[in-house]
């Protein structure tokens, strides 16, 4: 390698270091001290040509919009509609979850038309096309052709290993994960040792390459609230750290999955759990749910649970829509689950980063009834057009002429 090539690369690093610090509103020397420890990951694969994006301790709280198709609805366009909508939302990163159709047309049209980092799922791919029949090599080539596609980080369920089946049968819900009751279903039927476990270090010389980061998936997430920070969830989250040594001895970034279904009074404690057992690695939640029966409205009992996750520390939140648990969720769907996930994500980031200036000029922008700085201000970047109606009134229907804020403000001002 010669010494231009590396100086030009040196110099691409540090001009990205310091638009992320600056984005970020860290210190350029603590950003690089936490992607050093692996506490932050950059999340970008080398092929593709976007803006990588920070994940971890003392940077935002970033937030994750699935999209895909299933065997009984594909179309391709109407999925990339809604990635669309959920970059538009400020969806920090798309995961392209489809698992009908053709799944390579279906993920290059998503890295082509979109700009945020896309994850993926590889064993979806590798199960569907061989079922049962799959094996480590057939696997890995599914993970080598994403890596070269340009998937810029893949949920790994490497956790899951053979010890832990028989205490499945304890759970109200023994799994809900769908990439991880295929392996389930493999180690059980060929009574082998889960593969992606057995054979981590060749994944991790595959992505390593593509610089592309693992999400390790947690396939023994709680799917009911009654299962949440069980023995097995514990015990998978034991391998999970164990995995993450190995990651980090190879230079891979390393992102951890969590629950799930999870009651207000255990997210601290599984916070706590994930940091300690694997090292500080960004915890990135799935909701979590803290209620079972908000059957159609899951991406508020989410938004909840995100946002007390986050505060306490996990680092990247997937949304939840009002289809969980129902059916694959509309463009309107995808929107009010990025919406809750935002809120969850920020009201959480003003207590972790001190990160308040927005609220306080919402804040003065409400006192000043100035309808078009607070539209500005929203979490909900269409609320001008869809409150036009208001900008150039001096108080709302709600209370009309007796406007709280201008009484007051007449009174005080006398
Ligand atoms: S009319 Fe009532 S609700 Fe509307 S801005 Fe004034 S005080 Fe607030």
């Amino acid at each position: 390698m010669d010494l231009k090539y590396v100086m030009e690369n040196l110099r691409i690093y540090d001009k990205m270091l310091m638009n992320i610090a600056k984005k970020e509103g860290i210190r350029e020397q603590k950003l690089e001290k936490r992607i050093k420890d692996g506490s932050v990951v950059l999340v970008k694969n080398s092929n593709r040509n976007i803006e990588p994006l920070a994940i971890g301790e003392g940077v935002h709280t970033k937030i994750n919009a699935n999209i895909g198709t299933s065997p009984g609805l594909v179309d391709v366009d109407y999925e990339l509609e809604k990635a669309k909508i959920a970059v538009r939302y400020k969806a920090d990163t798309l995961m392209d979850l489809s698992i009908g159709g053709d799944l390579n047309e279906i993920r290059t049209r998503i890295l082509k038309e979109t700009d945020v980092p896309l994850g993926t799922v590889p064993i979806y791919d590798a199960f569907i096309e061989q079922r049962i029949d799959m094996d480590i090599d057939s696997i890995l080539r599914v993970i080598e052709r994403q890596c070269e596609q340009g998937v810029d980080f893949m949920t790994i369920h490497a956790g899951i290993t053979q010890d832990m089946i028989k205490g499945m049968k304890e759970r109200i819900i023994p799994i809900t994960s769908r990439g991880g009751s295929f392996i389930l279903a493999w180690m059980i039927k060929n009574q082998r040792e889960n593969p992606l476990y057995e054979h981590f270090d060749l994944v991790l010389d595959v992505v390593k390459e593509h610089e592309v980061v693992i999400s390790l998936g947690d396939a023994l997430r709680p799917a009911a609230t009654e299962d949440a920070t069980d023995t097995l969830q514990i015990q998978e989250l034991i391998n999970l750290g164990k995995l993450t040594k190995m990651a980090r001895k190879e230079g891979v970034g390393i992102i951890i999955e969590g629950p799930g279904h999870v009651p207000l009074n255990q997210i601290k404690a599984n916070v706590i759990l994930e940091k300690k057992i694997c090292d500080n690695a960004p915890f990135y939640v799935l909701g979590p749910l803290v209620t079972d029966i908000a059957v159609g409205y899951d991406h508020i009992s989410g938004a909840i649970g995100g946002a007390l996750a986050a505060m306490y520390g996990a680092d990247f939140l997937c949304y939840v829509t009002p289809a969980e648990h129902l059916g694959l969720p509309s463009i309107e769907d995808v929107r009010e689950g990025v919406i809750a996930s935002k809120i969850a994500a920020h009201a959480a980031d003003m207590i972790k980063l001190g990160d308040t200036t927005r609220d306080l000029d919402m804040s003065n922008a409400r006192k000043e009834l100035n309808w078009h700085q607070m539209f500005e201000l929203s979490i909900d970047v269409d609320m001008k057009t869809k409150y036009s109606n208001l900008i150039d009134k001096k108080a709302c229907t709600m209370c009309g002429e007796y406007c709280a804020l201008k009484i007051v403000e007449e009174y005080l001002r006398n």
